[in-house]
Order: C-alpha cells, then sequence, then structure tokens
C-alpha cells in the first residue's frame, strides 16, 4: 500500500486499497477475517510535509468472550499521520520522532509504503473481550450449559464442590 508522494504536492489526494487478510500478514488463532480490508488515505498537504489521514474497515468473527458463540463484528479503525520532509540524508525507516504520528521522509523518497501501520491499526482495534449482545449471561461454571439458551439448575444445588472439598480438610 504505497502512497505517491509526487503525486500530492498538488495539494490533496486520495488513495484506496483493498488487500486481502493474507497479503497482510494478518492471522490470529482467536479472529477470522471476512472481508479484505478496506482502506482509504486522504492526503492533504505541500511538498514538504503531508496529512495522512487514514481509515480502516473490515469485518471480523471471534468467538464471544462469555458464551463462545461466534460473533460478527464490523471493525473500524482511524489514524493520522504527518509525513515531513527533512533534507536528503534522512532515512524513512529511521527512528520515529518524538509525537508518534510524525514520521521523517527523505526528500529523494517518491513513495510511503503505508502497509505496516495499518496492519498495526487492525490489530489494535481488535476487540479484547468481545460479546455477542451486551447482557450476554455466559456458560455455567458447572455445567457449561449456554445460560443464554437454557437455564441449569447448577446454581440451585447451593453446596459448591470446592466448599466440599475444604470442609475435607478441616
Ligand atoms: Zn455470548
Ligand atoms: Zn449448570
Amino acid at each position: 500500500m504505497k502512497i505517491n508522494l509526487r503525486e500530492i504536492e498538488a495539494g490533496e489526494a486520495e488513495f484506496n486499497f483493498q488487500v486481502s487478510p493474507e497479503e497482510m500478514d494478518l492471522f490470529t488463532p482467536e479472529v477470522e477475517f471476512l472481508e479484505v480490508i478496506e482502506t482509504r488515505v486522504k492526503v492533504t498537504g505541500s511538498e514538504k510535509q503531508q496529512l495522512l489521514h487514514t481509515s480502516i474497515e473490515t469485518k471480523v468473527r471471534c468467538g464471544c468472550s462469555r458464551c463462545l458463540e461466534p460473533v460478527i463484528i464490523p471493525l473500524r479503525a482511524e489514524f493520522k499521520l504527518l509525513l515531513k520532509s527533512c533534507g536528503p540524508f534522512a532515512k524513512a525507516s529511521g527512528p520515529a520522532a518524538q509525537e508518534e504520528d510524525l514520521v521523517l521522509v527523505a526528500d529523494s523518497d517518491t513513495s510511503f509504503d503505508i502497509t505496516e501501520r495499518v496492519r498495526e491499526a487492525i490489530i489494535l482495534s481488535l476487540p479484547l473481550k468481545p460479546l455477542c449482545r451486551e447482557n450476554c449471561k455466559g456458560l455455567c461454571r458447572h455445567c457449561g450449559a449456554n445460560l443464554n439458551l437454557k437455564t441449569c439448575r447448577c446454581e440451585e444445588q447451593k453446596l459448591d464442590p470446592r466448599w466440599s472439598k475444604l470442609k475435607e480438610l478441616m
């Protein structure tokens, strides 16, 4: 996903990318990507610096963190980068400046690859504790029943096995 920096000297440009999750190296055991990664980059700026406003959209399927049922979640992420030209000796791959979103590029660079940034943004936007519904009741700790679908009788049996173990020790 390369932004052609020479194309935006005029002031404004837009770039659109559709990249498959495989191409982006997005493999996680918990999350399945259902759609391509749609990336739109709006670029504004001058010859010396450009502001990249990137928005990303895709859709994932993962397991509910409480009941383990599959959940489909539309994923959205956004980030801004400021590219600054800093003379012929700068290296685009050098250490980032103080500000997180400031990237120094060499005068000689004709393009900037945002693939790694997009990848990071997607990973950061993945839900840590996805839920199938806000009030998901989860699984019964004793019999494993999905409490959204049925009620089990475990809670009625007040004797917790852990307590009986304790009693044995006393
Ligand atoms: Zn659930
Ligand atoms: Zn139960």
